[in-house]
């Protein structure tokens, strides 16, 4: 199969009104110009550089969004153009988003990442931390950001218990944070190629895709 029919055969299975990321990292930008060329327009990738680099080159319609973490002094190099941070993990970050959307004229849209996984290395707030910065009420005073929901990534595993477990968990959060924030809350970011249709289960409206559409990365 090639990438459009890997494509066509994923949106297949997504129920109307969930966004697919094609998630393009490590992918040259002729994949993703195939993708393009099939119809998909969000793509995500988890590196500040390598996204500025394909943005530059490939069709300004194209939405990008960020997944991986993103340091405070790489936020500059996205602004300009990215339309959703979905890896949003500390204040700091929060900080720097805010100050350079201002600079770039506009809003930029973010989904808090809740850490959920067993695996301590995965990156994202722990409930505990990200309650005590909603607290603050500083995010309410940012002009230029739009908190648009909740991400996570399931712990690693082959269990599907612990993986129905982790989404149960981050569904509930959502729910519970949606009051504090308004309308355009609507954001939840679960599901990746290998538990993407459990994810569905449990109310995801964005799944995230990158090894079932264009293959395996390369790492280098
Ligand atoms: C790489 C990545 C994905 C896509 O993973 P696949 O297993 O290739 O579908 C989704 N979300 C995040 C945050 C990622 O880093």
């Amino acid at each position: 199969m090639n990438i459009k029919e890997r494509l066509h055969r994923i949106l297949a299975t997504i129920p109307e009104g969930v966004k697919l990321v094609a998630v393009s990292k490590f992918h040259p930008a002729e994949a993703i110009e195939e993708a393009y060329n099939a119809g998909q327009r969000i793509f995500g990738e988890s590196r500040p550089q390598e996204m500025a680099a394909k943005a530059k080159v490939l069709p300004k319609d194209i939405e990008w969004v960020m997944i991986g973490h993103l340091q405070t002094n790489k936020v500059k190099m996205v602004a300009p153009f990215v339309s959703l941070v979905a890896s949003v993990d500390s204040d700091r970050l929060i900080d720097e988003i805010e100050k350079q959307a201002a600079k770039n004229e506009r809003t930029i849209d973010i989904l808090l990442e809740v850490h959920i996984a067993d695996e301590e290395t995965k990156s994202g707030w722990s409930l505990s931390e990200l309650e005590e910065y909603l607290n603050t009420g500083a995010l309410e005073r940012m002009e230029h950001i739009r908190v648009r929901g909740v991400m996570t990534i399931a712990t690693n595993t082959d269990d599907e218990v612990v993986i129905r477990r982790d989404f149960k968990h981050i569904q509930t959060i959502f729910e519970e944070l949606k009051p504090r924030f308004g309308e355009a809350f609507d954001t939840l970011s679960i599901g990746m190629s290998d538990d993407y249709p459990i994810a569905l289960e449990y109310g995801s409206t964005m799944v995230r895709i990158g090894t079932a559409i264009f293959g395996h990365r390369i790492y280098n």
